[in-house]
C-alpha cells in the first residue's frame, strides 16, 4: 500500500512513519511543511528507507497538494498536520484555523479529486483517515462517565474547536461526497519525540535542568494518558481495517491528574539520576503551581471498547510502564531533544541561531 503521512514530521505522525516503515511492507510519503513542531530529525531511523519520501508542502497549498495526490496516488491517506498547542491557540489562533480548518479542506478536496478517478477496486480500498483529539467533547465533571463516539461536540479552546470543524468537514465529505473517511479521537500522548512545549517532557527536561516544574492552577486536571507508539498502532489498524464512514475512540485507560504525572515523572527521576541540581533533595522540591490556563478543561477520559472490539487493538503499555520508557528515551536521546532546545534543529528554516 501507499500511504500519505501528513504532519509525518511531527511527535504522533513520526511515530506513525516509524511503524510502517520498521512493521509493514507499506510505502509512505511524508507531506509536512516543517513548521516549529516538524522535525525531520525524529525521522532520521527510516530516512534511508527506499520506501520513505518526503515532501516539504504546505496542506493549505491547494496546486501543490493536487500535485501530490497525482504523483504519489496513494491508497491510503492519514491526516495528522496540525497545529496542535492548546496555549499557542490561545495566544494566536489565525494559524490554527488556517492549517486545522482550511488545511483539512484542501486536502479533502484533493482526496475526492482523486477518489473520482480511482477504478472500483481502488475505490474499495481507499481510506482518508482524519486524525483528531478527545478535545473536541469539551470536559467531564468527575463522576461524568468517558467520551465514546456518540459523545457530543463541546470544545473550549481555539485549538479544539478548529479540530472540531475539521472533524465536521471530514464527516462532511463522507455523507456528501462518499469519500471513505474514517476518523479517530484520540487521548493525550506521551513518549518519545515529543516536542518540549508539552507536559511531560517540559517537566523531564526543567528537572533535569534544575528549573521550576511548572503545573497550571492546582494540578487536578485529569487526563487520559497513552503511549504514543500504542496510538501509532491503532491508528495503523484503523487506517487499514477499519470500516468507512466510522469513528473510533482512542484511549489508554490511564486517568491521571496532572499533579500525580509530573510527581511521577519525578519519583523514577529521583530513583535514576544519583547527582541532582545542588538546589534540591527531590526533583518534586521544583514542583511550581502557576496561573491556570483561561477555558482549561478538567477531565478526558475515553471509553475505547470500540476499537477494541472491533479491530482488536488493546494498548500495550500501561502509564508506569510507558512513562518509564519516556523518561530512559529522553535521557538516552541528548542530542535530539539539546537541538530543539537550541533551535539547531529547525536552522535557518525558523530563522533561529541567528
Ligand atoms: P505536532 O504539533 O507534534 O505535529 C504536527 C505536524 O504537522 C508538524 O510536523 C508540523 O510541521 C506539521 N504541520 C503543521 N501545519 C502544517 C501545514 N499547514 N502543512 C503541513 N504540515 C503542517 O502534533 P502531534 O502531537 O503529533 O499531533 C498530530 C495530530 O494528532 C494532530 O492532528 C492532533 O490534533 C492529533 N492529536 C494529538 C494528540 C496529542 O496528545 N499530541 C492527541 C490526540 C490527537
Amino acid at each position: 500500500m501507499k500511504i500519505l503521512v501528513t504532519g509525518g514530521a511531527g511527535f504522533i505522525g513520526s511515530a506513525v512513519v516509524r511503524h510502517i516503515i520498521n512493521h509493514t511492507q507499506d510505502t509512505v510519503c511524508v507531506v509536512d511543511c516543517l513548521t516549529y513542531a516538524g522535525n525531520l530529525e525524529s525521522l532520521a531511523s527510516v530516512e534511508k528507507s527506499p520506501r520513505y519520501s518526503f515532501s516539504r508542502t504546505d496542506i493549505t497549498d491547494a496546486v501543490g497538494i493536487s500535485a501530490l495526490f497525482r504523483e504519489f496516488k496513494p491508497d491510503v491517506v492519514m491526516h495528522l498536520a496540525a497545529e496542535s498547542h492548546v496555549d499557542r491557540s490561545i495566544d494566536g489562533p489565525a494559524a490554527f484555523i488556517q492549517t486545522n480548518v482550511i488545511g483539512t479542506f484542501t486536502l479533502l478536496e484533493a482526496a475526492r479529486q482523486h477518489y473520482s478517478i480511482l477504478d472500483d477496486k481502488q475505490k474499495a480500498g481507499f481510506r482518508f483517515h482524519h486524525i483528531s483529539t478527545d478535545e473536541v467533547f469539551g470536559d467531564l465533571h468527575d463522576n461524568e462517565g468517558l467520551f465514546n463516539e456518540e459523545s457530543a461536540y463541546a470544545p473550549s479552546s481555539p485549538y479544539s474547536a478548529s479540530k472540531a470543524g475539521s472533524d465536521h468537514l471530514a464527516r462532511a465529505w463522507n455523507r456528501t461526497y462518499g469519500l471513505p473517511v474514517i476518523i479517530t479521537n484520540c487521548s493525550n500522548n506521551y513518549g518519545p519525540y515529543h516536542f518540549p512545549e508539552k507536559l511531560i517532557p517540559l517537566v523531564i527536561l526543567n528537572a533535569l535542568a534544575g528549573k521550576p516544574l511548572p503545573v497550571y492552577g492546582n494540578g487536578e486536571q485529569v487526563r487520559d494518558w497513552l503511549y504514543v507508539e500504542d496510538h501509532a498502532r491503532a491508528l495503523y489498524k484503523v487506517a487499514t481495517e477499519g470500516k468507512a464512514g466510522e469513528t473510533y475512540c482512542i484511549g489508554g485507560h490511564n486517568e491521571r491528574r496532572n499533579i500525580d504525572v509530573v510527581k511521577t515523572v519525578c519519583s523514577i527521576l529521583d530513583s535514576i539520576i544519583v547527582n541532582k541540581p545542588a538546589n534540591i533533595k527531590s526533583f518534586a522540591d521544583l514542583i511550581t503551581f502557576v496561573e491556570d490556563r483561561p477555558g482549561h478543561d478538567l477531565r478526558y477520559a475515553i471509553d475505547a471498547s470500540k476499537i477494541e472490539r472491533e479491530l482488536g487493538w488493546v494498548p500495550q503499555e500501561t502509564f508506569e510502564s510507558g512513562i518509564e520508557k519516556t523518561i530512559k528515551w529522553y535521557l538516552a536521546n541528548e542530542r535530539w531533544w539539546q537541538r530543539v532546545l537550541d533551535g539547531s534543529y529547525a536552522g535557518e528554516r525558523l530563522g533561529l541561531n541567528k
